[in-house]
């Protein structure tokens, strides 16, 4: 490549719209000033138009792993007991956040890829009818699962537990109602599909989470939901927010409010579709056994290695991918197809990894993949819904 060029598809960090990255190149400003408590409405309007929730939202100035850590530590005391579903590398950190603070973790495990059933979750909450909180994910980034959150959100709502969902990955891509759905807290972070580089991350708190959140003293000072509630009041953040990125921020929601949230969620399961059959194509077989619409985390055809064959890709083509994590660490590749990643990435993608095979020796017919892709996408473009 004499003039190489880089395709961001990894799930996390993505693409940034152009206007987002110039919004940040401009002079700083004071965040104690009107102009820049205009900008803080501006994006918690847009927040919620996403998330589809008339919650209170708080902008943090973490990864979204901090937005993780302040969920647990305001849902749930020391002592206090809690629910986790893990079946992923996310799933886990909700875990191990809690028994860093000291809570009780109630596991409920499944092997990675699979998705939970509402029953489980149901038959749990019987046994334990104490927990606090029920920690749930959206879209597993390590496996590619999309969990059923509507269906666990209606079993949860029955209870006195908190719903609590990181929808760090899957909100922007996928269809998250958070008011319709039961969501008590929802975490989300800025830099998937949201668009906007890493640095920021939101919660989404209901008012039933408040009158949890406010009935003991959180072990937490910088991620104490209550002063975010209180300087939300006054239009601020309680410290100094990462002033750069709120500007980058609003840029990219309206970007997603011109495109509107609904037809971005056709659109993500246009592009999943279009993906995972491009990829069978080539013998690739799906992590998830409930596939989500922001990204596919697949294992390679027999006899290709994962993190040779994304070494060559990113050499040969400048396509950055993901590998594994955990125990399919070098095992399987991920691609996202969420935010500014479009046909024309995936038809490319598609078109690079088929070369890609076939220069390590696989037989592979080429334009197989980029056919099948080809083919999901004109039947939606013949059924008009593109
Ligand atoms: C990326 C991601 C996280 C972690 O976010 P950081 O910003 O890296 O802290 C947590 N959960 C999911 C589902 C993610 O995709």
């Amino acid at each position: 490549m004499p003039f190489p060029k880089r395709r961001l598809m990894t799930p996390g960090p993505t693409q940034t719209p152009q206007s987002a990255r110039l919004a940040m190149a401009r002079e700083l400003i004071n965040h104690r000033t009107d102009e820049f408590r205009a900008l803080i409405a501006e994006a918690i309007e847009g927040l919620k138009y996403v998330f589809r929730t008339a919650n209170d939202v708080m902008i943090l100035s973490s990864s979204g792993s901090g937005a993780m850590e302040a969920a647990v530590v305001n849902a749930a005391p020391r002592g206090g007991k809690v629910v986790v579903l893990e079946s992923g590398k996310f799933a886990e950190r909700w875990r191990r956040i809690a028994e860093a603070f000291g809570i009780e973790v109630v596991r409920c495990e499944l092997p990675w890829g699979q998705a939970f059933a509402p029953e489980q979750v149901a038959e749990l909450l019987k046994r334990h009818p104490d927990a606090a909180a029920v920690f749930a994910t959206l879209m597993e980034t390590s496996t590619g699962v999309g969990h059923d959150i509507a269906g666990i959100g209606r079993v949860v709502g029955q209870t006195p537990a908190l719903f609590v969902v990181d929808g760090i990955s899957g909100v922007g891509v996928m269809e998250c109602r958070t008011d319709e759905w039961g969501i008590d807290i929802l975490v989300v972070g800025a830099q998937k599909a949201l668009m906007t580089p890493p640095g920021l991350a939101f919660a989404a708190i209901s008012a039933k989470a408040w009158r949890q959140i406010e009935s003991f003293r959180p072990p937490a000072f910088y991620f104490d939901l209550s002063a975010y509630r209180k300087a939300a009041a006054l239009g601020d953040t309680p410290y100094t927010p990462a002033i750069p990125l709120v500007l980058a921020l609003v840029e990219s929601l309206r970007l997603i409010r011109q495109a509107g949230i609904e037809n971005i969620w056709a659109r993500g399961r246009l592009l999943a579709e279009a993906v995972r059959s491009g990829v069978a194509a080539l013998g690739f077989r799906l992590v998830a056994e409930r596939p989500a619409e922001g990204m596919t985390a697949a294992h390679p055809p027999a006899g290709v290695d994962a993190k040779l064959f994304l070494r060559r890709l990113e050499a040969r083509f400048g396509v950055k991918l993901a590998g594994g994590q955990g125990p399919l660490k070098d095992r399987i590749v991920r691609i996202a197809h969420f935010g500014q990643i479009d046909e024309f990435d995936i038809l490319g993608l598609l078109a690079a990894m088929e070369l890609v095979l076939v220069e390590l020796g696989q037989k592979v017919k080429l334009g197989s993949a980029v056919a099948e892709a080809q083919r999901v996408l004109s039947a939606s473009a013949a059924r008009g819904d593109g």
